[in-house]
């Protein structure tokens, strides 16, 4: 019988590629014992290989998965902040899990929910943009606290790991993934008179909710974007985001914690 810890699922842009490059890795592996599947449904370890893109990719199509490990390996120049691998030494970091005790990370997600009747949950964001040369509105709600209306280009709900991503272009702050919140920023809000908002970044703890309601104007369809994929859905009334009890799983390797990351990538 097949060892169910055991069951490797690599996925990535281009499969002939993927193959061609990770053929020394797959050796290894199969010397070791774990087996290769053709179809992620089994599998207990989803590598992604390609870039963070790649890697949000992979969570996304293999649907956030609570009972595997991700990992991902970077097939650019460097390595980015999802891929703790590099494509070219994967081999030795390989070797190096198979003989110690694996550190299993963990990072938060967000569920958002769009007029009650599409679920779906983001690693880095879920953002809410208007797709028209002109301004939209929204009113924000903390709970059940009226908390603001927003009139601008939109809004962006970012997780921890998502802090270094969108949020970071918007000034938000870099959130340790170890802290359960997500953090919503704003994109260019327009501050007057009639309109105001709290105008910085702000961060929600886990057990609040954050509801967003549209004021209706059929014409001005807003564009939601879940991580790196745009929702089909064209007309929205409201989203609600919470944090997600979902946490996708991770391998921590020696010296790479999340602020060595930080500091890897942006100092
Ligand atoms: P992309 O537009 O091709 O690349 C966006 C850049 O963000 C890439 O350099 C990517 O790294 C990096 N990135 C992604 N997730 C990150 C994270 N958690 N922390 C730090 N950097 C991160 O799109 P993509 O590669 O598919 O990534 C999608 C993400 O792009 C979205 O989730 C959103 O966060 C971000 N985005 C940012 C802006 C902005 O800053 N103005 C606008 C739209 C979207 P890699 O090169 O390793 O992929």
């Amino acid at each position: 019988m097949e060892n169910r810890r055991n069951l490797f699922f690599f996925y990535g842009d281009d499969k002939a590629t993927l193959i061609e490059k990770m053929k020394p890795v797959y050796d290894i592996l199969k010397e070791n014992g774990f087996t290769i599947l053709d179809h992620p449904q089994h599998a207990n370890a989803i590598v992604s290989v390609g870039d963070d893109g790649t890697f949000l990719q992979a969570v996304n199509k293999t649907g956030f998965r609570e009972d595997c490990l991700y990992a991902g390996v970077s097939a650019t120049d460097d390595i980015s902040f999802y891929c703790d691998f590099h494509i070219d030494h994967v081999d030795s970091a390989l070797q190096e899990i198979t003989k110690n005790e694996i550190e299993v990370r963990r990072y938060p997600t967000i569920q958002v929910t769009v007029d009650h009747d599409t679920s779906f949950h983001c690693l880095n964001e879920f953002s809410l943009r208007s797709s028209v040369i002109k301004t939209f509105v929204l009113d924000v709600y903390i709970d059940d606290l009226y908390f603001e209306t927003f009139r601008g280009d939109g809004l962006v709900v970012s997780t921890p790991t998502g802090s270094t991503a969108y949020n970071k272009s918007l000034s938000g702050a870099v959130v340790d993934p170890l802290i359960p919140c997500f953090q919503v920023s704003e994109l260019a809000s327009l501050n007057n008179n009639t309109y105001r908002t709290l105008g910085s970044p702000f961060i929600l703890s886990n057990d609040r909710t954050l509801t967003l309601k549209l004021t209706h104007n059929d014409k001005d369809y807003p564009v939601m974007g879940m991580d790196n994929e745009a929702l089909s859905i064209k007309q929205v009334e409201k989203a609600v985001v919470r944090l997600s009890d979902k946490q996708i799983k991770t391998v921590k390797l020696k010296n790479n914690s999340f602020w060595e990351k930080v500091q890897r990538t942006f100092l």
